[in-house]
C-alpha cells in the first residue's frame, strides 16, 4: 500500500497511570499471537498525565504514542495546553487536533486547528486532524460543504509530504460515541471527496500518500467492512480502544487491506 495503515486509539479522559499501563500490557499480550508484519501502525493517545510513563514501557509491539491536543506556541501563558516539544519529550510523536469534542466543548475552530497543525508539523509531530459534519449538517445536505471548508480553512497552505506526514480523520460527529457508524458507502464517499480536495489543494502524489482514517463507533464487528474501503486507511477509535478484545479485533481487521 502506498499509504500508512494506522489504527489509533483515542482514550479521551479515561484511565489512570496504573490502569493505562495495564491496558497497554493487555493489548501487547493480545497482539503477540498476530504476525507483526501483518500489523498496522498502532498509535495510542492516553491522557497527558501518563503519556511519558506509557511511552517508556517495554513492550513487544512497537506502539507509537500521541497526545490528544497540541498548542501552537513553544512555551508561555497558555494554561492547560501542551507544547509540541513537551509531547516529543514525553516520547510521543503524534497529536490529535480538532477533535469534535474539542470543537464542541472547548471552542476549537478551523483557524485554531490550522495553527496547531502547522506548528505540530514544523516540530516533527504527526498530526491527526479531525474533520466531519454534524447530523444537522448531513440532513441539510451540507456534508461536503462542511468538509471542504474544514480542509480549506484548517489546512490550506501547510507544507505536506504525503506518506509519513499529516493524517486526516473523517469523523462524522453523529457517529462519535453513538453506536451508529457511517456505512462503508458513506465513509468511502467522504474519504474519496477528502482525497480529491487534497489533490486539488496540493497535488495527486500528496493526496495518494495521505492516510485518511475513519472514526465514529468503530467496533470489531464493523471494522472489516469499513477498512475494506479503498480510501479508508485505518481508524481512529474512541470507546472500543479501551476494550482489549475490541481493539485487538479492529487491529486484526486491517489484515483485509
Ligand atoms: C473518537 O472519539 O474519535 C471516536 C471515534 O469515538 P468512538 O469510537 O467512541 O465513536
Amino acid at each position: 500500500m502506498s499509504r500508512d495503515l494506522i489504527i489509533a486509539g483515542n482514550w479521551k479522559m479515561n484511565t489512570t497511570p496504573t490502569t493505562g499501563e495495564d491496558l497497554v500490557t493487555a493489548i501487547d499480550e493480545r497482539l503477540s499471537s498476530m504476525p507483526p508484519e501483518n500489523l498496522p501502525q498502532i498509535v495510542l493517545c492516553p491522557p497527558a498525565t501518563h503519556l511519558a510513563r506509557l511511552a517508556s514501557m517495554t513492550t513487544r509491539h512497537p506502539f507509537q504514542f500521541g497526545a490528544q491536543n497540541v498548542h501552537w506556541a513553544e512555551s508561555g501563558a497558555f494554561t492547560g495546553e501542551l507544547a509540541p516539544s513537551m509531547i516529543l519529550a514525553a516520547g510521543a510523536s503524534w497529536a490529535i487536533i480538532g477533535h469534535s469534542e474539542r470543537r464542541r466543548y472547548f471552542g476549537e475552530t478551523d483557524e485554531t486547528v490550522r495553527k496547531r497543525a502547522e506548528r505540530a508539523l514544523a516540530a516533527g509531530l504527526r498530526p491527526i486532524v479531525c474533520i466531519g459534519e454534524t447530523l444537522e449538517e448531513r440532513q441539510a445536505g451540507a456534508t461536503f460543504d462542511v468538509l471542504r471548508r474544514q480542509l480549506k480553512v484548517g489546512l490550506e497552505g501547510l507544507t505536506l509530504t504525503g506518506k509519513g506526514g499529516l493524517v486526516i480523520a473523517y469523523e462524522p460527529v453523529w457517529a462519535i460515541g453513538t453506536g451508529v457508524n457511517a456505512t462503508a458507502g458513506q465513509a468511502e464517499e467522504a474519504h474519496r471527496f477528502i482525497r480529491d480536495r487534497i489533490a486539488e489543494m496540493w497535488n495527486s502524489e500528496i493526496a495518494s500518500g495521505t492516510s485518511i482514517l475513519y472514526g465514529g463507533s468503530v467496533t470489531d464487528q464493523n471494522a472489516s467492512e469499513l477498512l475494506a474501503c479503498p480510501d479508508v486507511d485505518g481508524a481512529l477509535v474512541g470507546g472500543a480502544s479501551l476494550k482489549v478484545d475490541q481493539f485487538a479485533g479492529i487491529i486484526a481487521a486491517t489484515g483485509a487491506k
